[in-house]
């Protein structure tokens, strides 16, 4: 398999008293570091987005190196350097502060030509509603028609909505945009909670419907600790999740996506795939941080 994740890989600075420690994370890029973490030599995995030439990208691309996550598809510009956030503890609390208004990964989508070599190479492409909001109107225009073509021209895409409306100017363009991308995807991983919230889904089904579970595309819903919907292959089953107390629950989402994608890439059939899928987020919310 050649896969392609598209988004923006950040420094992650965590408190670990007395001292911070600095690590790589970011939703797609955990989604590909697990994929490439499961399937090893099977899957050539390349990641899309834009770094400084600052050392702090350096060791970004490093580290996806060092992971087996390919750079071919990473630009530089020399005059923006990485998105950075931190991790502090507040009263026990998990408290994220943001800096990426300017980082570099906001200009992913800004070469035509550099896009179109990138897609035309994979075989499957998961890019996110994150991946989407970090970008301007015109960029995320450029983007959203590259994965048409692409999509038109036989690669698999999968789309994780994962709505973060802080990120997006107003809450109308992140629905109005989130909804076109998904009309492109033939797979779609979204969380019940955000869905919920900001589509107003009734229940894990109406969210299946309303990303085209109906229309032949494999939806899967996730819900926290709570049952998944998964409404594949146009069958429905709603799969009761053993649970454990989360230690952190950061990249949960991320590493099932990457478990799923990997479990159907070998073959292995949806409830099996979901099982999967469960056991890596499961494990990766009982340690610290998103990778793990
Ligand atoms: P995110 O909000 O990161 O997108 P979710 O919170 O919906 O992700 O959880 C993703 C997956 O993580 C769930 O489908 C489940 O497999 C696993 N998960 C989440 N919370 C728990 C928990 N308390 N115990 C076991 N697994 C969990």
């Amino acid at each position: 398999m050649r896969f392609l994740a598209i988004g923006e890989a950040m420094l992650e600075l965590s408190e670990q008293s007395p001292l911070w420690a600095l690590n790589v994370a970011g939703d797609t890029f955990n989604t590909a570091w697990h994929v490439k973490r499961l399937l090893g030599d099977t899957a050539e995995v390349e990641y899309l987005s834009v770094l400084g030439t600052d050392p702090f990208s350096d060791r970004i691309a490093r580290f996806m190196a060092a992971s087996g996550i390919g750079t071919r598809f990473l630009r530089r510009d020399a005059g923006r350097g990485p998105g950075l956030y931190a991790i502090s503890l507040q009263d026990g609390e998990r408290n994220f502060t943001y800096w990426r208004d300017r980082s570099a990964a906001r200009l992913l989508a800004d070469d035509p030509e550099h896009l179109a070599a990138a897609l035309d190479w994979a075989g499957t492409i998961y890019f996110s509603g994150i991946t989407l909001a970090i970008l301007t109107p015109e960029a995320r225009a450029r983007l959203l028609s590259a994965l048409e073509t692409a999509h038109a021209a036989g690669r698999r895409l999968i789309f994780d909505p994962n709505l973060r409306p802080r990120l997006w100017e107003d809450a109308p363009t992140m629905r109005a945009t989130i909804t076109r991308a998904a009309g492109l995807a033939d797979v779609l991983l979204p969380s019940f909670e955000d869905e919920a919230q900001h589509f107003g889904d009734a229940d894990l089904a109406a969210c299946a419907r309303r990303y085209g579970a109906d229309a032949g595309r494999d939806v899967v819903v996730k819900n926290g600790g709570q049952d998944v919907l998964l409404a594949v292959d146009g069958a429905r089953t709603l799969w009761p999740l053993d649970t454990v107390t989360p230690v952190d629950t950061t990249g949960a989402g991320d590493a099932f996506n990457a478990g799923w994608i990997a479990a159907r890439h070998r073959g292995l059939d949806a409830d099996a795939s979901l099982a999967a899928a469960h056991d890596l987020a499961r494990h990766v919310v009982s340690i610290q941080g998103a990778l793990g």
